[in-house]
Order: structure tokens, then sequence, then C-alpha cells
């Protein structure tokens, strides 16, 4: 049976999981087809963990699968199974492919998550010579055109200020113009440790087993993307993640009824072997648009409302969504595409091999406890939460100056969540201060005591927190003392770094020769084992 012409050729890309997105809106199932495509170069052009391919394949299939329900028409490709077959690895290629078997009038997309698709879908319909349409996505609360009203002619771009602007432009958390609480943050209430009993029986987040569409997206990536990282931490067995709207919406009530009210008191702490604490293991399921931020707001609004979560919690979340979310969305495509180029630190090494692989070589445990902590759950489960990779993985790299793009690429491969425009400005500007002060006023960095205070980890670790020089001296330590030193022409004048500068004065001239002698041999011997993806062993 010939099937009808396409009027509309709707794309829907792997993280547009939005059934109600502005490509529907004058939409017709009778005239219009849904397209959709599984491409191994989205799971390679960085070199992507298991569980973040797999959790993208098995949610686009049973989105499709709903639509067809709907009475779509859904074009769908799926990933061949072996890659000799495989004649279309790339989005571009598809897409052409795919124009020339359906004929459409026209393409329509929404504004993709990352600049390099978006360039090269347009460049794509434009070579087959079909006209066009990109919309808007409305899954986010900001539309670029405000945020680049607001950006204009300020001098730094601020959070903290943006967030404000929404919390009274959307009335969110607000009493007439007045916050709740008569202040927009209460961070100062919510940066507590644990004691030294720990954690104690935080309820487990909301898990989802794999039903059988996910089950053939896991076969099907385990057999591809074998030599993927997450592939020798056995990641697939541990797979659980929300993959369509309904579970989604359990995962954001579980988190409401079972930890929300400690999010706020312990957004920040870290514990031995305990990955999730109280956080919402919400991010994937928001970037996929498996879930509108507006509801997530709105239910953290009225448990707080309904006294079941105290207002710092509640604010806390309702900030890291409404505040950091948008905010680093907007950044994103406000500073595009130089911000992904910047290196204002002119950091020059390596990514060290262990970030993609967990292991130093010939199969050594990493001896850094708080790096072995990260990267071991990081690889075996795809997550780690903001501290985690604020100030484990991102300051390791930052204080042993890591070139800020093979972090960016790390980072992209190998957390479930990462998609560029949320990914990006975290590690090229929050993380590795590589955009100069244009996301965050200063560097996030830290001495080993930090970690010290915020975990349990230094107590199981060889090393000491305290200590910059000798045998026990932790790395983190002595690499905070090298950056300080090395970075001091620059920051020790600046109004918002001179304090954490100050201490440099106190350090004399062979003291500070030993910090980058001992500095230069961890670079050295972790150079070693460097890799400028996870493909390099
Ligand atoms: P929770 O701690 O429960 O926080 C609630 C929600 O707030 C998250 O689900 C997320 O949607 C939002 N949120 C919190 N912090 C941020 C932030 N800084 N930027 C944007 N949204 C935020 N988040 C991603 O979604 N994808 C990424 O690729 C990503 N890469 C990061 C890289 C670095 C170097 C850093 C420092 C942070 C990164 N983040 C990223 C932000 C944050 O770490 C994750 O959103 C969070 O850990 C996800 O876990 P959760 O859902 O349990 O979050
Ligand atoms: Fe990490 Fe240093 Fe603490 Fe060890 S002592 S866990 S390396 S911060």
């Amino acid at each position: 049976m010939t099937k009808s012409p396409v009027r509309h050729l709707l794309v829907v890309l792997g993280d547009q999981l939005n059934a109600d997105s502005a490509l529907f809106d004058d939409a017709d199932p009778a005239q219009d087809a849904i397209w959709m495509a599984e491409v191994a170069g989205e799971a390679t052009h960085v070199w992507s963990h298991q569980s973040r391919i797999a959790l993208f394949l098995a949610a686009m299939r049973h989105f499709a699968a709903d639509r067809r329900v709907d009475g779509w028409r859904v074009d769908y490709r799926e990933l061949p199974e072996r890659a000799e077959e495989d004649t279309l690895p790339t989005l571009e290629a598809a897409l052409v492919d795919a124009i020339g078997r359906l004929r459409p009038e026209q393409v329509i997309w929404v504004c993709p998550g990352d600049y390099r698709l978006r360039q090269g879908l347009k460049a794509a319909v434009e070579d087959a010579g079909v006209p066009a349409e990109e919309r808007p996505d409305r899954h986010f609360l900001v539309e670029e055109s405000w945020f680049a009203g607001w950006a204009a002619g300020r001098k730094s771009l601020r959070m903290e200020h943006f967030y404000r602007a929404q919390r009274r432009r959307l009335g969110v958390l607000m009493d007439g113009d007045q916050p709740l609480g008569g202040k927009f943050n209460f961070d100062a209430d919510n940066r507590r440790s644990f004691d030294a009993r720990g954690p104690g029986l935080v309820p487990e987040p909301a898990r989802f087993m794999p039903d059988q569409v996910t089950r053939e997206v896991i076969e099907r990536v385990s057999g591809r993307f074998a030599d993927h990282p997450g592939g020798e931490h056995g990641a697939l067995s541990h797979f659980d993640w929300a993959v369509t709207p309904a579970q989604a919406e359990q995962a954001l009530e579980d988190f409401i009824e079972q930890r929300a009210q400690g999010f706020g008191d312990y957004q920040d702490a870290m514990w031995t072997d305990a990955p999730w604490l109280y956080h919402s293991r919400l991010s994937a399921a928001l970037n996929l648009k498996l879930i509108d931020p507006r509801r997530v707001i709105a239910a953290v609004e009225y448990a707080f409302q309904e006294g079941r979560m105290p207002l710092a919690a509640a604010e806390g979340f309702i900030r890291q969504v409404l505040g950091w979310r948008e905010f680093v969305r907007g950044l994103y495509w406000w500073a595009m595409p130089d911000y992904a180029r910047g290196n204002a630190l002119e950091a020059q090494e390596e990514l060290p091999g262990f970030y993609w692989q967990g292991r130093m070589p010939g199969g050594e445990p990493i001896a850094m406890t708080c790096l072995d902590q990260a990267l071991d759950q990081t690889l075996t489960l795809g997550y780690a939460h903001h501290i985690q990779r604020l100030m484990v993985t991102g300051l390791f790299a930052q204080l042993l100056g890591v070139r800020p793009q093979a972090v960016h690429e790390w980072y992209l491969a190998i957390y479930v969540d990462a998609v560029e425009w949320v990914e990006l400005p975290n590690v090229i500007g929050m993380s590795q201060y590589a955009d100069g002060g244009v996301m965050a006023s200063k560097p996030y960095v830290a001495s080993g005591r930090y970690v010290q205070r915020m975990s349990n980890y230094c107590a199981h670790c060889r090393f000491d927190p305290g200590e910059a020089l000798g045998e026990s001296a932790c790395p983190f330590t002595t690499l905070y003392w090298d950056f300080l030193l090395r970075h001091r022409e620059r920051f020790a004048r600046h109004p918002r770094t001179a304090l954490q500068w100050k201490h440099v004065e106190r350090i004399d001239a062979e003291r500070a020769d030993a910090i980058h002698g001992q500095a230069d041999s961890w670079r050295e011997l972790l150079s070693r084992t460097s890799a400028t993806d996870g493909r390099t062993r």
C-alpha cells in the first residue's frame, strides 16, 4: 500500500520528547508525519556512557509508540544491530534520507539542545532544498530573547539576579512583590554535612525496571557500544531511569514524599557509597522533556504550602530548576559558539585516563578516595550529584590545569542527563572558569579541606587533606596551593578573590617551589594515564 504524501515532516530529537511542544501546534496526523532516528553519531561524537545512550533510545522508542497510539504516522529509524550495516551514521544523513523517501513540503523542528545539531539540521535541510521552520522550545520558562534583553548592557551575568527576576516575573514563592520568608535565598541554611553517624537510612529513590522495549534497547547498546564507558562497570545492569512521562511524574512524587525535606540541608553533602542522598534524580527526565519544569516547581511550592517541606528546602530546590537550569540555558544560546572555545586560564593538560576508566593503569584502584568514589559511581550509574561534579571531578581537573574542552567532552559523554545547553556552561563557566568570569564571579577552587568538611571520604583515604607537601599530602591540597600561586597575578587584586589569594603571601619561595614540584609530579604521573577520550587506553 502506498503511503499518502507528507505535508510537514515533524522532527523529534531524542531530548525533545514533549507531546505538547510547539511542533504539534498546527499539526495534523492525517497529513503530517513525525520523524525520529537513532544514529550512531550521537553516541560517538563524544564517547558516550552506555546508560546515557540507552536512556535516550529507550525514551525515544516509548515516545514513538505513544504517538502511534495517538494516531500519528511515525517514521522511526532504529539503530542497526551491526556497525557494518549502518549506512546512515549521522542525524543529518538520516534526515536527508527521510526527506528523499517522504518528500515533505516542509520540515519543522523545535530549537535543539545543542548548537552543533542546530547547525547540522539547518544545513541538511537546505542541501535537500526543502523549506524549513524552527520553532521555540516552550519547555523552558525563559525565552532566548528574554535572556538576551536581560543580559544586554550588564557588566556581568549573575544567576542570583536572574533568579530573583524570574521569581518576581512568575510569582513563584512570592507574597505580592516580596519573597516568602523575607529573603530570596536560603543558601546559607543549606550547606550542612553529616556528622560521624552519616546520613542514616535515606529512602532510596523510585526505580523503574526496564520493560520489554527498554530491554531491547539495552541489548542493542551493549552490542553496538560494548567498549563505551560504563561497559566495564556493568552499567546497563543497573539501568532504572524513568523513560516515560508517567515514570517521570512518579519520580517527582516519590522525591517530594520521601526525600525533599532533606534536600536543602544536605544538597552539598557527600558520603561513601551513597550516590543519591536527598537529590531528586530528575535532571534526565527534565532534560529529555518527559516532565515540565513548571510541574516540578509547582509540586515543590505546593509541598511547602502544605507544610510537607521547609521553606529553605523548597527555595533551594526551586533555585536549581527556575534559577540555575534556566540561567545556563539562556547563557548557552546567548554566548555560543564562542563560549565553547573559552580557556581563560590557558589550561593545557590532557584529562587523565582514569576519568574514563575509573582505575589507574594496570587496574590499580584510584588512591584518592573522593575521586575513586565519584568516578566509580559515575561509571556505574551515569550519575553523580552536583557537588561531586563541581568539587571533586571538576575541581581536580581545574587544579591539574586540564584543557577545558577535554573536560567538557568528558562531562557531555558521561552523565545520563548531559545535553550540551546545560552541560557546557556548567563545565566551561561554573566548574573550569574557562569563560573568564562570565558565569561565576570567581573560580570554585578549594583544598582537600572542603572535601573533608562535606564528606567522610578523607577518613578512608591514605592522604591527609591538611597537608600540601610530603608523602601523605592530599593531591587536592597540593594542587590548590599550586593553583593559587600560578594564578596570583590574575586574582590577588580582584575584589572577589583577594581574600582567598591573600594566604599566598605567607608562602616563601622555597615552599612555593616545593609545592610546584609536588604538583608537577602528580601531573607527570597522571599524564601517563592521559586519554583524549575513552577510545585511547
Ligand atoms: P538535584 O540536586 O535534585 O537538583 C534538582 C534539579 O535542579 C536537577 O534535576 C536539575 O534539573 C536542576 N539543577 C541543579 N543544578 C543545576 C545546574 N547547575 N545547572 C542546571 N540545572 C541544575 N545538569 C544536567 O542536567 N546535565 C548536565 O550535563 C550537567 N552537567 C554538569 C556539569 C558540572 C561540571 C556541574 C558542576 C553540574 C552539572 N549539572 C548538569 C548540574 C547538576 O549537577 C545536575 O543537574 C544534578 O546533579 C542532577 O541531579 P538531580 O536531578 O538529582 O539534581
Ligand atoms: Fe580526596 Fe584528599 Fe580527602 Fe583523599 S584526602 S579523599 S584525596 S580530598
